[in-house]
C-alpha cells in the first residue's frame, strides 16, 4: 500500500481517468497539431472538481494536498494524457501558489477563484532571454510610480502564455541583477504588453509556450504579491512543488513508456516469436519497470515529506533528477523496442520520447538540481 493509496485517493484516481478518456484521448491528437488545449477543457476540468485538485476550498479549490496532485498528475499520463497537457491545463498549478499563500483577499477573488473555476488562464513568467537558471539575476525591472510600478523587460519559454489572461510575473524592484525580486500580477491586455509570437518546440506541442515584452507598463501597486523584494523568497518556496510535479510526470511517462512497450513486445514476433519471449527483451523491459517504480517509489517518499512540512530542497532536487534519468532510459528504450514503428508520430511512445526531454530543463534543469545536491552535501 504507498502513501497514494486510500479509498478518497482511490476515487479521484477514477475520476481522472474517466475524465482522460472521455475528454482528451479523443482529442489531444487535434491538440497537439493545433498547438493549445482548448479553454474549454478548463471548464470541463473546473466542472469536476479536478482543476482545484491541491487548493484549498478557502480559495475555490477543491481540497487535497500536494499528494493529491501528485496522484492526479500521475493518473492522467498513465491514462494515455501526456505531460504535455498536464504543462498546458496545469499551468495554474506554478502561476498560483504565490498569491494563495500571500492570503490577498484581491488577488485571490480576481485572480485564483476565476482560474480554479476554469475561466482564467495564469501563467508564471521567471525566466529572461539572458537567462533561466540563474534567478536572482533577472532583468525585468519595476520602478515605482505612485500607486503603480512601470515595467520594463521580457520574458521567454512561457507555458500557457500565448492563452493566459494573466502572468505572475518575476521583476527586479531594485537595479538590475540586484536580486531584489518581486511578483506582479500582469493582466493581458495591459498598454505596453505584448505577447510575442508562439514558440515551436520539440515536444509539449499541446503546450503553448511564449515570448512576453514589456515596454513602460503600468501595474498597480495592489497587483503585487506579498512584501516588496520578497519574490525571490517566494519562488524558491514554491519550485518545490513545481519540481516535485516534474519528477512525478517524468516516472509517470516512464510508468506508461513500460505499458506500452509490454503490450508491443507481448503482441509483436519476429523470427516466428513474440519479442517478449526472448530473455534480452524481457530483461529490458525488466529493468524499466525497476527504474520507474523506483522512482515512483522515492518521488512519494519526499512528496511526503514536503506536505509534512519537512525542509528537503536537497532532496526535492534529488528526486527530480533520479525521475528525469528513469524517464530518458525508459523512452528511449521503450521507442527502440517499438522498431520503426515507435518512430511514427501515430506511435504514442513517439510522443512520450519528445516530450520527455523537457524535464531535465524547466523547472530548474538536472545540472542546477546538482548544484543544490552539492551544497546539501557540504560541498
Ligand atoms: C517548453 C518550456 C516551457 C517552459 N516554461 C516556463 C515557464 O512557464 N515559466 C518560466 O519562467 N520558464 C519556463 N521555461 C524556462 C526554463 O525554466 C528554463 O529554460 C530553464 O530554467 C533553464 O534556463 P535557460 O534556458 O535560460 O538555460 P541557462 O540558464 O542559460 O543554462 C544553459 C545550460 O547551462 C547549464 N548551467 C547553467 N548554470 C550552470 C552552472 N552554474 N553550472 C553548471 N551548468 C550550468 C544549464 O543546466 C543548461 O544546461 C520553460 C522552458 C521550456 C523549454
Amino acid at each position: 500500500m504507498t502513501v497514494v493509496d486510500t479509498p478518497e485517493r482511490r476515487q479521484l484516481r477514477e475520476l481522472t481517468r474517466a475524465f482522460v478518456t472521455k475528454e482528451v484521448l479523443p482529442y489531444l491528437d487535434d491538440w497537439e497539431r493545433a498547438g493549445g488545449v482548448p479553454r474549454s477543457l478548463h471548464e470541463t476540468a473546473a466542472k469536476i472538481g479536478l482543476l482545484g485538485i491541491g487548493f484549498p476550498e478557502s480559495v475555490g479549490g477543491s481540497g487535497g494536498d500536494l499528494l493529491d496532485s501528485i496522484l492526479v498528475t500521475e493518473e492522467v499520463i498513465r491514462s494515455g494524457g501526456s505531460s504535455g497537457l498536464i504543462a498546458a491545463l496545469f499551468t495554474h498549478g506554478i502561476a498560483l501558489p504565490h498569491m494563495v499563500a500571500s492570503r490577498d483577499d484581491g488577488l485571490i477573488d480576481r485572480y485564483v477563484r476565476p482560474t480554479l473555476a476554469g475561466t482564467m488562464i495564469g501563467a508564471l513568467a521567471i525566466t529572461e532571454p539572458d537567462g533561466g537558471s540563474d534567478v536572482a539575476g533577472i532583468r525585468t525591472c519595476a520602478r515605482r510610480d505612485g500607486d503603480h510600478y512601470v515595467v520594463n523587460g521580457s520574458k521567454t519559454y512561457i507555458t500557457s502564455g500565448v492563452r493566459s489572461d494573466f502572468v505572475t510575473t518575476a521583476v527586479c524592484t531594485d537595479f538590475p541583477g540586484s536580486g531584489a525580486l518581486s511578483l506582479l500580477v500582469i493582466e493581458k491586455g495591459t498598454p505596453g504588453f505584448t505577447v510575442g509570437r508562439r514558440l515551436e518546440k520539440l515536444g509539449w506541442h499541446c503546450s503553448d509556450t511564449a515570448e512576453l515584452s514589456f515596454v513602460d507598463v503600468r501595474v498597480p501597486v495592489a497587483n503585487r504579491i506579498g512584501p516588496e523584494d520578497t519574490g525571490f523568497l517566494a519562488i524558491m518556496q514554491q519550485f518545490a512543488t513545481e519540481r516535485l510535479s516534474l519528477a512525478t510526470q517524468a516516472y509517470a511517462t516512464a510508468q506508461r513508456c513500460v505499458e506500452l512497450a509490454t503490450r508491443w513486445c507481448r503482441d509483436r514476433s519476429t523470427f516466428g516469436r513474440p519479442l517478449a519471449s526472448r530473455q534480452l527483451v524481457r530483461h529490458r523491459l525488466a529493468e524499466m519497470h525497476t527504474r520507474a517504480e523506483a522512482a515512483r517509489a522515492y518521488v512519494h517518499d519526499v512528496a511526503e515529506r514536503v506536505a509534512a512540512g519537512e525542509p528537503v530542497v536537497t532532496e526535492v532536487a534529488m528526486a527530480k533528477n533520479v525521475a528525469v534519468a528513469a524517464c530518458d532510459f525508459v523512452v528511449d528504450a521503450a521507442l527502440q523496442l517499438h522498431g520503426g514503428f515507435g518512430y511514427l508520430r501515430d506511435a504514442e511512445v513517439e510522443r512520450h520520447y519528445r516530450d520527455a526531454r523537457i524535464l531535465g530543463i524547466g523547472g530548474g534543469t538536472t545540472e542546477i538540481m546538482n548544484e543544490i545536491i552539492a551544497k546539501g552535501m557540504g560541498l
